[in-house]
């Protein structure tokens, strides 16, 4: 192909290609056991497939209205209010969306302008301070505070300014597995009540806390909930990342511009899925249960490794699983990363990457949404790891 050699100013000229991408093309490359990119490598529900081929073959396979289908938005508005007592109309104020990372775009977009501050706490999930530049808007960053990944509200409270536009937060957290607690969302209505500032919440984990703690939805609390885009994930919750499907809840005035945008980057989301969804939803022990489900995975991986050199506080929610390796080495978390994919075949993902300078706290990220044998094969692999 002939190349393109007129000028070019790249809008995100800092960015190579997202670490999940590298990291699980390198674990293929080194036919190592990947446990970088989060995403289950078991299957989801047979039932949930045949409700989305029955839809298909029904001929449910033209466009779907751009907000979603009215019955899917009814499940989570029903959903919502029964979990965190919160309501959402399904007409004005639920959309649905190509999954989590395009309802984070499009609330971003709908909302940052040139010049806008946005507050990210890190290490922060990759999606989010591209889809800020691309809007012209300038990330302000806070640090959470090792060891448990706690936010110092302080420090959150130095840093808005009359230019704070939005805040973006992330409960349970990737890659952390950290969780926000009650205090943390009085301390967040603190700041925020009586500005005009927005909050953007990441809940896409929503399900998956462990040891007996409560998902502290910012829906739950009204003077938030005013304020806030809250972002949700299918794929997370029924064990199907590769569907791309999510949803976002925002009150109308919100929800009025993140449509504008949302319109014009994927018009809607398919068709079967949702109504699939819709139905699928009703079995409300499947998410539920999701916790349980996932606590015995954690544990049964913390405990494989116990006996080996890296150290760990046990992840209060996510799939994720922080692994400190000091004790091993302090090599660079990214080159380290690499050198457990192809020596010891273990992959997982580097978290300065999560960082905007790079802060290299020597610890590599598992994700234990693995079956129970991939776990033993993993951990046999990082016990012997000297
Ligand atoms: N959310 C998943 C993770 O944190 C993967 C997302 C992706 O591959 N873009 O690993």
């Amino acid at each position: 192909m002939p190349q393109y050699n007129g000028m070019l100013r790249s809008k995100l000229p800092n960015v190579g290609t997202t670490i999940f991408t590298v990291m699980s093309a390198l674990a293929n490359e080194y036919n190592a056991i990947n446990l970088s990119q989060g995403f289950p490598n078991f299957e989801c529900s047979p039932e949930l497939v045949s409700l989305i081929n029955e839809y298909m073959k029904k001929g449910y396979n033209q466009y779907a209205p751009m907000q979603g289908i009215m019955p899917l938005r009814e499940a989570i508005a029903e959903k919502m209010q029964e979990l965190y007592g919160a309501k959402y109309d399904p007409e004005k104020e639920i959309n649905i969306t190509a999954g989590g990372t395009e309802a984070i775009y499009a609330a971003i977009t709908a909302v940052v302008n040139e010049g806008d501050e946005v507050i990210v706490i890190e290490p922060a999930y990759d999606c989010y301070v591209p889809a800020i530049e691309l809007s012209g808007g300038i990330p302000v960053y806070v640090q959470l505070k090792a060891p448990n990944y706690t936010i110092d509200w302080n420090e959150v409270k130095k840093k808005v300014s009359h230019r704070t536009r939005l805040i973006m937060i992330n409960t349970p957290h990737n890659p952390t597995g950290s969780v926000m607690t009650e205090k943390d969302m009085a301390e967040l209505d603190k700041i925020t009540k009586g500005t005009d500032i927005l909050i953007l919440s990441d809940e896409v984990y929503e399900h998956i806390i462990f040891d007996g703690l409560k998902h502290q939805s910012v829906c739950r609390f009204p003077r938030l909930a005013e304020r806030s885009f809250i972002v949700f994930s299918f794929g997370k919750t029924y064990h199907a990342t590769g569907w791309k499907m999510g949803y976002v809840l925002a009150p109308e005035k919100l929800m009025t511009e993140f449509r504008r945008v949302h319109q014009f980057i994927v018009f809607t989301v398919n068709t079967p899925f949702q109504y699939a969804l819709a139905d699928y939803m009703k079995n409300k022990s499947e998410y539920l249960e999701l916790g349980k489900f996932y606590q015995q995975k954690r544990d049964y991986f913390i405990n494989l490794i116990k006996g080996s050199k890296f150290k760990f506080v046990p992840a209060s929610g996510s799939y994720f699983q922080l692994l400190d390796y000091s004790k091993i080495t302090l090599a660079k978390d990214t080159d380290y990363a690499i050198r457990l994919t192809k020596e010891a075949g273990v992959a997982s993902v580097p978290t300065s990457v999560f960082y905007h300078d790079q802060i290299d706290n020597k610890f590599l990220r598992f994700c234990f949404a693995k079956t129970d044998e991939t776990l033993e094969k993993a951990a046999e692999k990082l016990c012997k790891v000297k």
